[in-house]
């Protein structure tokens, strides 16, 4: 098999996931990753592929979806038959504090004159305290590290040419003193013309490394192969506590205004996944944001294209505008993210818009005929209380029987907590008591702790003027619960499936309750031995807490992935051993 330069590994958020008894609560229901996030960053195929282009062998290995699929599989085993140039490794969101820097220590355990490098959006934000750590030598800074991660594999690789590490962009190091060095932000590219986003580089690298499990992107991923397609990276928009608003892309990554992918690009980008997925394609990025010739120019392109699509918008829509995008796309999702139903509380949050505009742009798109419109509300914003949380609910209860009353209900709404932690960078984390919160974790080993903590409760790190952390968890549950039931009564979820998700929060509640208890106990030892019995329990409550996970799936008549299109591929690579297991949801070895 052909030894790579660069290996790319993913961590669980929790290293030790499979020993810890954790009740990780309602934190990833709204994403197709499990609590372990398993889902690697797009960055990380992007990294990959160019530096494919470039003449360098880069391999992904998803350790966290590994571990998910198997007990058996030993992480510490495959690591150290890894003989690369270098290891990467993504710290792009907090919850993989905890994994992330023990998979580093697990490299240098073994291959301790194997270089690991760090990068994403928190490693960013943290690259003073990784560079810290022994188990770190490098960290590629900034929201486009293609190029200065390749500028320091070719360093490392001793190409002809190669810059001096002084000489990288982006890059923070060590020099032979030990001292850390921080080079400036200066690769920061205007628009996103110089990556590929068609996933070809993926199946070309499943096949050389014959290693299909570690690319898949999440547990359940060829069942339901759902993909990105990247048209923005920054954005306009500042949401109060969004690590990827315009202020935070400005101060960490010196970003100042949002790189765009082409709009005729970004089309071709789906039609290209299509070759390979029949899963839905979700576009990150609101289409208008650009301004309304990109969306014009990108509905012109993806005219059409008949796969499924999803789309989201950052605030209300014309209805000429719906119907175009239902012409050009004519299955299309629809996501709108209105956080609450209180215009004061979405105000509050960086999103000053109304409710009739967004009411008429959500009956817009049910008139054109949309597939789905999928609406979401957060629970732990400023100036929302427990109040507010349940008035949501009965919002909810308004836009089901008010605006989708016809047959098929398309309009599916969900809640969940901000959690577990609000992003570093943002403009809460970084000004807490201008928006009213209180932070219980502010440095990268205060967020490793806390992940390790035996409930979701204690993992919060805020809690607010309005909510605290015991009121922010039960509005969770109660909210959960009261949208459960109108979900079964409106007949957007059948009433077994509703049963099942109330005996889950039911559950849910009452180990949060228990855990309180087995925290109160003095006796260290104790604790620990109660923690570890009630693991069973705690582990069946972690999946679709609040609402089941599969609510999100857009339905997918037919094939899921493009079977002819990758077994050519596969073919071309000489490697034909893992076409039957396409066939199935998991892969395990
Ligand atoms: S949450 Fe707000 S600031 Fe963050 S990416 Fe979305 S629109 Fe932009």
């Amino acid at each position: 098999m052909p030894r790579a330069d660069l290996v790319l590994l993913h961590a669980p958020s929790v290293y030790d996931f499979r020993q810890e008894s954790i009740l990780y609560g309602p934190v990833s229901d709204l994403v197709p990753s499990t609590p372990v996030f398993e889902m690697y960053p797009i960055g990380l195929t992007t990294i990959a592929e160019y530096l494919e282009r470039h003449g360098l062998r880069v391999r992904i290995v998803n350790l966290a979806v590994r571990m998910l699929n198997s007990d058996r599989f030993d992480p510490e085993k495959l690591i150290k038959g890894l003989r690369p140039a270098a290891f990467g490794i993504d710290l792009h969101w907090m919850p993989h504090a905890h994994g992330a820097i023990e998979i580093a220590r697990l490299c240098k355990k073994y291959h301790p004159d194997i270089p690991v490098m760090f990068g994403g959006f928190s490693a960013t934000y943290y690259h003073q305290d990784l560079i810290a750590r022994p188990e770190v030598d490098y960290v590629v800074r900034g929201d486009s590290t293609e190029e200065p991660v390749l500028q320091l594999m070719q360093h490392l690789t001793h190409r002809p040419g190669a810059p001096a590490l002084a000489d990288i962009p982006n890059l923070t190091w060590r020099s032979a003193d030990g001292a850390a060095q921080v080079n400036d932000i200066t690769y920061s590219p205007p628009n996103l013309d110089h990556v590929l986003i068609d996933y070809s580089y993926v199946v070309k690298a499943v096949a050389r490394y014959r290693d299909l499990a570690s690319f898949v992107p999440f547990k359940g991923w060829l069942g339901y192969p759902i993909t990105a397609a990247l048209s923005v990276r920054g954005c306009t928009h500042n949401c109060r506590t969004c690590g990827g608003s315009a202020l935070s892309f400005h101060a960490l990554h010196a970003r100042r205004r949002p790189a765009y992918r082409a709009p005729e690009t970004l089309a071709q980008d789906i039609r290209s996944i299509a070759r390979f997925s029949r899963g839905p394609v979700f576009i990150l990025g609101d289409i208008r944001q650009p301004g309304e010739d990109y969306a014009r120019r990108f509905l012109e392109a993806i005219h059409g294209y008949q796969g499924p699509v999803i789309i989201e918008l950052f605030d209300a829509a014309s209805q000429e505008f719906i119907r175009r995008v239902a012409d050009a796309m004519p299955n299309w999702t629809l996501e709108i993210s209105l956080e609450s139903h209180s215009e004061e509380v979405r105000a509050a949050f960086g999103r000053p818009y109304k409710n009739g505009p967004i009411e008429d742009t959500m009956r817009y798109a049910l008139d054109a005929g949309v597939q789905r419109l999928d609406v979401f509300f957060m629970i732990g914003l400023p100036r929302q209380d427990y109040g507010s949380v349940m008035d949501t609910i009965d919002y909810c209860e308004h836009l089901m029987r008010d605006l989708d009353s016809g047959p098929g209900h398309r309009l599916i709404p969900f809640i969940s907590p901000l959690a577990p932690f609000m992003d570093p960078g943002s403009p809460v984390f970084e000004h807490p008591e201008r928006y009213g919160y209180r932070l219980f974790a502010r440095t990268l080993e205060e967020h490793r702790q806390a992940l390790v903590q035996p409930s979701w409760k204690y993992v919060l790190n805020y809690e607010t003027e309005w909510m605290n952390r015991d009121q922010i968890v039960d509005s969770t549950y109660e909210a959960g619960l009261r949208l459960n039931r109108l979900k079964a009564h409106y007949g957007l979820v059948e009433a077994g499936q509703a049963q099942r998700t109330e005996a889950r929060i039911q559950q849910a509640r009452r180990l949060i309750a228990q855990v309180d208890d087995i925290l109160s106990i003095q006796d260290p030892e104790r604790r620990a031995k109660l923690l570890r019995a009630i693991k069973p329990q705690v582990d069946s409550a972690n999946l679709s807490t609040v609402c089941e996970k599969t609510e999100l799936n857009v339905p997918l008549p037919g094939g899921r992935l493009n079977l002819p299109s990758v077994a050519y591929f596969f073919i071309q690579q000489g490697v034909k051993r893992w076409l039957p297991s396409l066939r199935s949801d998991e892969v395990t070895s």
